[in-house]
């Protein structure tokens, strides 16, 4: 392992690229990598919680399924890429924060043809993060509805996490227009999806329900969380369940799961104020557990 770089203050934080620490203002791609060039590349969003990283396993695990699903070879074994995001946290001086993780095709010419890229660009950022304001968890947030459907599953799988991001983007864009920061998106069918960069649940009569991964989204790691560990330990019935946005409309409560945002309720739906207009009682026992389960020891696996 090379020596490390001395950290400055203002060149932080040093990014792992391929190997090597770089301080910020030195953390830069060739303008021919794929990943740029045509967003050819996943990624992971990942949190860390006093140095443990939640569900580094799960993320690692998608991330390389990702790259064979757009036979990308990764030039590094899982338990590399975990070591190495391990160090961008020490390197850092970091405790509690978010990696972004990105595979990039790597460095090729300006045609489409993936496979003359010599190897992929792999890069972690290890950094601080706050998605929502704080006060925004206890209040809960306004979102819309997104005019713009989400990319059918035929034409580019949501649940490939990839550097192609503008269907979201787009989505994004509305949602900012109108004066908040997430919106739901449907299929091209009308079914609810999820939003522009978070998992949709609702509860109903005391049931939580989130659409299943055919309506198209990403298989989340927070939703999955929610699902098969944190309901099940707090005794809520969980269900998956095709939606339409009505039903949603109508629910009890909305809440939205994400790795950045965790678990934050949604209070309206455009004009539609979600029962009472303020975070739900199961939505609060959901965000209370999550926040117990990480202050025990975040979870790995
Ligand atoms: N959907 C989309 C489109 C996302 O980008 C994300 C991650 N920001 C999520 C859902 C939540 O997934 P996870 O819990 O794995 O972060």
């Amino acid at each position: 392992m090379p020596d490390r770089p001395v950290a400055i203050e203002g060149d932080r934080p040093f990014v792992w690229i391929n190997g090597e620490f770089k301080p910020k203002s030195q953390a830069t791609v060739s303008v021919f990598d794929h990943g740029l060039l045509y967003g050819d590349g996943v990624f992971e969003g990942i949190r860390f919680y006093n140095k443990r990283i939640f569900k580094s396993g799960a993320h690692l695990r998608r991330i390389y399924r990702n790259c064979e699903r757009i036979r990308l070879p990764v030039g590094y074994e899982p338990r590399e890429v975990e070591d190495a995001m391990r160090e961008a946290i020490e390197m850092n001086g970091l405790a509690d924060g978010y990696i972004r993780l990105l595979i990039t095709r790597g460095v090729g010419s300006l045609g489409l043809h993936p496979f003359r890229c010599e190897r992929a660009g792999v890069i972690i950022i290890a950094d601080k993060i706050s998605l929502y304001p704080p006060e925004m968890y206890e209040k809960g947030m306004k979102v819309i509805v997104a005019k713009r459907p989400r990319t059918p599953t035929a034409c580019l799988d949501p649940s490939l996490k990839s550097l192609n991001y503008l269907n979201n983007i787009l989505a994004k864009i509305e949602a900012i227009d109108a004066g908040v920061l997430e919106c739901i998106m449907l299929s091209t069918e009308g079914w609810v999806g999820e939003c522009s960069g978070d998992n949709l649940f609702i509860v109903k009569d005391g049931r939580v329900l989130t659409p299943p991964l055919e309506a198209g989204m990403l298989d989340g790691i927070t939703r999955a969380f929610v699902m098969n560990e944190l309901c099940p330990k707090l005794g809520l019935e969980m269900e998956e369940k095709w939606m339409r946005i009505d039903e949603v409309r109508d629910a009890d409560e909305v809440f939205l799961t994400g790795t950045a945002a965790e678990v934050i309720a949604v209070t309206s739906i455009e004009d539609t104020v979600i029962g009472d207009g303020v975070e739900g009682p199961v939505t609060r026992r959901i965000r209370e557990a999550f926040r117990e389960v990480i202050a025990a020891g975040a979870p790995e696996d």
